[in-house]
């Protein structure tokens, strides 16, 4: 079990830190989400979620539809948040990017501005020095509040005392850090396993304890520090059989079950049977008879940029180990 968490975790810090490197200005998120996704698939492992790639005050849970032609732009805060299983036994790591390049504003052949109907966030807008530097801010406030949590995470912890240490990090630095997002724990077929590690301080006495899995993830924000779901969905998990009389919606239902019984999946992963338009008709049923559970893109509720580092984290007797370093 402890080598297939260790896997599962090298998997996805490696195509974590790849995919940090690929992503630049100029670049469709779908070729970002389809190389994550590829580059796991590849090593034999599955993927414990869709690869998530969250725009700006986007906080979390947007993946590319099919033909998604969103582009990343020059400034933009990215979390790429992404994780492989192994036989059931997850990873869950995410890095957050500010991209780099030339691009101000994307054109088409025409010299005329590309519509981004996929980009969830208000556009392109050029952004200032001023606006750059905060947003660096912002996403090193994230990474040292997961630092100084890691500092001391160790059996016996209690998630106030995580909470805590995340708040106060991030409020160090002048930021807010989500309440309503949180890290949790993780079981064999289970991304999110009753247990959350809460990133605001607050009375949970709750003890960590040796052996014990836990995904660690504060977000960061010059927002307000609370996320609201968007009215789209892109990502989905299965909840139970139901009756369906669509007999495209039946036979799409059938394929969920077998091939994402426990792990949330995306569109893009049934492109290979179903045309997209004939896709989003034969899901439509499933989320509306409660056969499949959408999840809605969550959005900083003052449009704050927000930035999330996330590990995945055996607790040990006299520390940790980080299986996504
Ligand atoms: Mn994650
Ligand atoms: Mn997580």
């Amino acid at each position: 079990m402890f080598e297939k968490y260790e896997k599962a975790g090298k998997i996805a810090s490696k195509v974590r830190e790849e995919a940090a490197k690929k992503a630049t200005a100029g670049m469709k998120v779908e070729d970002l989400v389809d190389f994550v996704e590829t580059s796991i698939l590849e090593t034999g492992a599955g993927l414990s979620f869709p690869c998530n790639v969250s725009i700006n005050q986007i906080a979390a849970h947007y993946t590319a539809p099919p033909n998604d032609d969103t582009l990343l732009c020059e400034g933009d805060i990215v979390k790429i948040d992404l994780g492989a299983e192994v036989d059931g036994y997850v990873s869950d790591t995410a890095i957050t990017v500010i991209i780099e390049g030339t691009n101000k504003e994307p054109v088409d052949e025409d010299g005329k501005p590309l519509k981004m109907p996929g980009r969830l966030d208000d556009g392109n807008p050029v952004v200032s020095e001023e606006e750059l530097e905060e947003r660096h801010k912002i996403q090193e406030a994230s990474a040292a509040a997961l630092e100084n949590a890691i500092s001391i995470i160790k059996d016996g912890v209690t998630l106030e005392e995580i909470g805590t240490i995340v708040q106060d990090t991030i409020e160090e630095r002048g930021y807010k850090p989500i309440a309503n997002l949180t890290g949790h724990s993780l079981e064999q077929n289970n991304l999110h396993a009753g247990l959350s590690v809460p990133n605001i301080r607050g009375k949970n006495p709750h003890k960590l304890q040796e052996g014990d899995h836990i995904a660690v993830e504060p977000f960061a924000t010059n927002g307000v520090g609370l996320v609201g779901d968007m009215a789209q969905h892109y990502i989905y998990s299965y909840l139970r059989p139901r009756p369906l009389r669509q007999p495209d919606a039946k036979q799409l239902l059938g394929r969920i079950k077998k091939e994402y019984p426990y792990f949330p999946f995306s569109k893009r992963r049934f492109l290979d049977q179903y045309e997209p338009h004939k896709l989003n008709k034969a899901m439509q049923p499933l989320i509306r008879a409660r056969a499949i559970y959408p999840y809605n893109p969550l959005k900083e509720k003052a449009d704050g940029m927000v930035a999330q580092t996330e590990h995945t984290i055996i607790v040990e007797k006299d520390g940790c180990h980080i299986t996504t370093l």
